[in-house]
């Protein structure tokens, strides 16, 4: 944005500032090779851990930091998907969409002993909802949690799950109760848990230094204290958490567009055709115009959303717009960046290529494009008038 944000204060951008630099000379320079390894250092983790940015919203007492702000959440996340990888973020971000119900539910001495683990980035966890028959209709999954003497025993199995093969913990979704949303709860369960077993998701086309996994729960055993919340109300929950994925997805997606918009604005100034630079082109010159304009949007949008989340409210017929709005202007910024490099954008190690391959998981993760409209209609109360 050209105008200054009303939003920023000195401690938003000194936050800003730190991430940026550590992204800059930590991050940056290493994404190639750590997609081509199909991982990233452990120590990354770590140093983000010493960073602060997994602690947002967590007590100190818990090992985060004390205090929660939108602001700079999404600060985060913007930096992290906008390093040139956007899998960096995915890699260290399976703890982050799982970290709100353990802060919320999890038994005190988890709190106390493992949290602040997590929190530090010694150890990962993840967020399991969608299964291999479906992820959009969450109040219908079908991986049961049954009673059984001093616990519970899980059968089912969980895709695409996020940091799924170097978790420790996992917080799960479960049925256990009747059909339809009322029987859902939500458990706590380590890796090492007999009966649970993953395996990796290959293939991908992107967030390669990621790992996505399948998880399987066979005849899973796992004590009464792995139930966390209320029983059969962990729908609510689980809604409750997407929000902060689906905000930290609208500034990944800021981030992503603004990798676009710098490389292919870097190229057009020095490319030249017919005798002028790619940017003296008038039809090119536009295309900044458009995808400026998509990008401020995008970043007027999410500010207004933090400041309204700030202030203690969770707007999620905005937070699903919102969404729906950045992805689509991501696809737009994408495409339009890829089209300014001409051939070149095609090729791999391009950072618009690499975007443009991960345009999809944006669009569908954390809630599709699709569903997002449907619930904000919903919130919205319009289909009801
Ligand atoms: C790389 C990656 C990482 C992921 N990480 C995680 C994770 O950490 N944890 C986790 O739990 N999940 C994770 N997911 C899963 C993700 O949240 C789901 O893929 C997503 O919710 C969509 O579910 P689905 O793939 O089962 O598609 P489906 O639900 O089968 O939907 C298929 C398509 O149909 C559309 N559709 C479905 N129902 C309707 C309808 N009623 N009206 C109109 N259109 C409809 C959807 O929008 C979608 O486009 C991840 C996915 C990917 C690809």
């Amino acid at each position: 944005m050209t105008c200054s944000s009303p939003f920023m204060t000195p401690e938003r951008q000194a936050f800003r500032d730190t991430l940026a630099a550590f992204f800059a000379t930590e991050v940056t320079p290493h994404v190639e090779e750590w997609e081509a390894a199909q991982a990233v250092p452990w120590e990354l983790h770590q140093k983000l851990g010493a960073l602060g940015v997994f602690g947002f919203g967590i007590p100190e007492e818990y090992g985060g930091l004390g205090f929660d702000d939108a602001f700079m959440r999404c600060d985060y996340a913007e930096l992290a998907f906008g390093c040139g990888a956007s899998g960096v973020a995915a890699a260290v971000g399976g703890r982050m969409i799982s970290l709100g119900p353990m802060v919320q539910f999890a038994p005190e001495p988890f709190r106390q002993d493992i949290l602040p683990r997590i929190v530090r980035g010694e150890m990962n966890s993840a967020l399991a909802i969608t299964e291999p028959g479906g992820g959009s209709d969450v109040a219908n999954l079908s991986t049961r949690a049954a009673r059984v003497a001093g616990g519970w025993v899980l059968n089912g199995a969980k895709a695409y799950i996020t940091g799924g093969m170097d978790a420790q913990w996992f917080v799960v979704g479960a049925r256990t109760g009747g059909p339809g949303l009322a029987g859902i709860s939500l458990f706590l369960i380590e890796a090492d848990t007999p009966g649970f077993s993953r395996t990796p998701l290959g293939g991908k086309m992107g967030w390669h230094c990621s790992t996505q996994a399948m998880l399987h729960f066979d005849d899973c055993h796992v004590p009464e204290a792995a139930l966390i919340g209320p029983e059969n109300k962990g729908f609510l929950a689980i809604m409750n958490n997407f929000n902060h994925e689906r905000l930290a997805m609208v500034a990944g997606s800021l981030g992503m567009m603004r990798v676009c918009y710098r490389s292919a604005l870097d190229w057009a100034r020095e490319r030249r055709t017919f005798g002028q630079r790619l940017i003296e082109h008038q039809v090119i010159a536009h295309k900044f115009a458009e995808m400026s304009a998509r990008i401020d949007m995008t970043e007027a949008y999410l500010e207004r959303i933090c400041w309204a989340m700030n202030q203690g409210l969770m707007p999620a017929a905005e937070i699903a717009k919102a969404k729906v709005q950045a992805t689509k202007a991501l696809e737009f910024v994408a495409s339009e960046g890829m089209q300014i490099f001409g051939g070149a954008g095609y090729l791999t190690g391009n950072p618009v290529e690499r975007v443009w391959r991960e345009v999809k998981v944006m669009a569908i993760g954390g809630g599709s494009e699709e569903i997002l409209r449907d619930l904000a209609v919903r919130q919205m109360g319009l289909a009801g008038q």
